[in-house]
């Protein structure tokens, strides 16, 4: 067995070998089946001619309004830390504390880490590490083991590294456990574990002008200098609880979906679960296969949009064997689509190249204005949530609770969530839906959870309550040029970066899929590939140039963060209810995730080839 730190001979760098074992052979799952029952595989006729008039924009409105200040949320601290344990590893792999250097420092093992590696070994960046807080790779596809896990972009388009690694996934929309092994298999064969870090979370990472180096702190007592540090921690790591009266009183078990306890056998209990986001319509209809009792805490219904898994083919398999770049070819094709289902409409023949474009487009004899070209497109959003809501009355039984499931807002204003046993599942004798709107649930004791008066007593509660989005706790623990941090920045002067990338005052630090980091394509896997090909380009621009230090001017700083918001504004209405992706309804425009789709690329390719944005300095050293 190799020590966890050593030193290789031949390049004189640091080794690691602190990937942990995995805690329980328990925890295994599975993500979609392939549903039998084809009428439910499908949304029921669209509404001719239905628009979204008046009437039923006032309806949206008062759905909105009444959930206006309901969300309440909390961290894990003080006696509710427990809930970020790492259930998933063994304990840490002991290690010496490290006070060294290196060249580039990522955060994160996630996709964006194990891409970012790839890369940058391919072109020749080998002094790099990695510090990540779980004990493997994986990312949300470490954190998140929930029964029923799955992607909800097409797996073919989604995975990373298919071509080089050869890998082909087992379904079209491939399970959260299979893309974790991917995430294994990337890392096995680009040599990526040597290079990382597990069980360590950086605490403070701080800017020192003399030497140009950011001097970064761990939870493990490591103090390392880099050149070059790179945030790649994702969007929505920082797990959330709802803050409810007297959750802390609950004598059952509790946890939270991104940290889910085999340990605890939920066959034949009373299980609760708060929340129905996208995490909880896929855990639902596997939480309903094994428990007694299953009591859902509802306060606002997600869309449920159909699924329609399927089996990889033989000839497909065959078909990419023979085509190598297949997998990168698919995912150019997929980024093209920008319709809102675009994960279930994708056509299977487009995105293999048979045909040339995958919708018919239509003509129209003018061009149309603005208002009427958003009128269109809420039209068309509404006409979807109208199929939608028609699905929930053909498939659910109980009018009361088809009522319930019913949501009334534009389609993707929170996020869409695809599932065609979900509805079902609410038919069953065992399953309640609690309905809590608008409000939430207000009130949990020792026994399990009330709501208007009426006690729901449980043994386990499940908190599916979501993430901070695009706030993960890393941005309070950077400070830059003036030792402010970067929310201090952000908060005195609104969030403000360059291309989501840069940041004015944080030399040399590089955010990877982070607030107005666009990219052009709603895959996330598609930012992460753009965003590392400009890192890429960034630092060979700098080795050519013989520059040490990169940072960014004020003007075109501003002028980006000015594009953000307007572009964010003039989309609003198409995202007009309370949701995650605007703050709950709180945050400025332009301050979260970028709407502007491939004007992003403009700015960066005018940025590549004028470099008028960015002020190199110092010397190589
Ligand atoms: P989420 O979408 O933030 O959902 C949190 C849920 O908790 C919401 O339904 C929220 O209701 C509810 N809630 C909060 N406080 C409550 C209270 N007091 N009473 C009752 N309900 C309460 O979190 P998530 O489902 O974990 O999903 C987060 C994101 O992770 C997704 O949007 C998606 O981007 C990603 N994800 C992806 C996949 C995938 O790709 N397959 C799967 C799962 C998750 P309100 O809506 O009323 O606020």
């Amino acid at each position: 067995m190799n020590p966890a730190v050593r030193i290789d001979s031949e390049t004189g760098l640091k080794i690691f070998n602190t990937r942990a074992a995995k805690a329980s052979e328990k925890i295994t799952g599975k993500g979609y089946s392939v549903v039998a029952d084809q009428k439910l595989t499908e949304l029921p006729k669209m509404p001719a001619g239905a628009t979204f008039n008046a009437e039923e924009q006032a309806k949206y409105r008062a759905f909105k309004e009444a959930r206006r200040g309901a969300a309440d949320y909390m961290a894990m601290e003080g006696a509710f830390k427990k809930y970020l344990d790492d259930v998933y590893s063994e304990p840490p792999i002991p290690r010496e504390a490290l006070d060294d250097e290196c060249e580039i420092l990522v955060v994160g093992a996630g996709f964006g880490g194990l891409l970012l590696w790839q890369k940058l070994s391919e072109a020749g960046f080998t002094n790099v590490r990695f510090c990540e807080k779980g004990g493997d790779v994986g990312g949300t596809w470490y954190w998140n083991r929930y029964p029923g896990i799955a992607c909800d972009v097409e797996s073919y388009s989604y995975l990373p590294l298919l071509d080089e690694t050869g890998y082909v996934p087992s379904m079209k929309f491939a399970s959260g456990f299979e893309i974790l092994e991917h995430c294994q298999r990337m890392a096995e064969r680009f040599g990526f574990y040597d290079h990382c870090l597990f069980h360590t979370t950086v605490e403070a990472t701080t800017w020192d002008e003399a030497s140009g180096r950011w001097i970064v702190q761990t939870d493990r007592g490591d103090k390392m200098r880099a050149r070059f540090v790179i945030l790649a921690n994702g969007i929505l790591t920082t797990p959330k609880l709802a803050r409810i009266p007297g959750m802390a009183k609950f004598l059952g078990e509790s946890f939270h979906t991104s940290r889910w306890n085999y340990n605890i056998d939920l066959s034949g209990k009373r299980v609760g679960i708060i929340g129905t986001g996208a995490t909880a319509v896929q855990a639902i209809p596997e939480l309903a296969k094994v428990v007694g009792q299953l009591y859902v805490f509802q306060r606002t219904p997600s869309s449920i949009d159909v699924r329609d898994q399927r089996a990889t083919t033989e000839e497909e398999r065959t078909t990419w064997a023979k085509e190598p770049g297949w997998a990168r070819s698919r995912r150019a094709r997929f980024a093209k689509i920008s319709e809102v289902r675009a994960a279930v409409l994708a056509n299977d023949d487009y995105l293999a190249g048979k045909i040339q474009d995958f919708k018919e487009r239509k003509k129209h004899d003018r061009e149309l204005t603005r208002e009427e070209l958003m009128q269109k497109q809420l039209d068309s959003s509404f006409r979807l949530m109208e199929q939608i809501r028609a699905r929930v009355d053909a498939i659910v039984k109980d009018p009361k609770t088809a009522a319930a499931l019913k949501p009334y807002y534009p389609y993707g204003c929170k996020r869409p969530t695809f599932h065609d046993e979900y509805l079902p599942t609410f038919n069953l004798p065992h399953v309640h839906l609690v309905d809590t709107a608008p409000r939430g649930v207000s009130e949990i004791n020792e026994r399990g959870v009330v709501h208007e008066g009426v006690e729901y007593p449980l043994d386990v509660l499940i908190y599916a309550t979501g993430f901070q989005w695009m706030g993960t706790s890393t941005f309070n623990r950077i400070r830059g040029r003036s030792g402010r941090t970067l929310t201090e920045k952000w908060e005195t002067e609104g969030a403000r970066t360059f291309l989501g990338l840069h940041t004015r005052g944080f030399p040399n630090l590089f955010i990877v899929t982070g607030p107005q980091g666009g990219g052009g394509s709603f895959n996330f896997t598609d930012v992460i590939y753009a965003h590392a090909d400009y890192l890429i380009w960034m630092m060979q621009t700098m080795r050519e140039r013989g520059a040490s230090v990169v940072d960014v001017r004020k003007e075109p700083e501003d002028k980006y963060a000015e594009h953000c918001r307007d572009v964010d504004i003039a989309t609003a209405p198409l995202r007009d209810c309370i949701s995650y992706y605007n703050g709950e309804g709180r945050a400025a425009p332009g301050s979260l995730a970028y709407y502007g789709g491939r004007q992003w690329d403009k700015f960066r390719m005018e940025a590549q080839s004028s470099l008028e944005p960015y002020v190199f300095g110092g010397d190589l050293n």
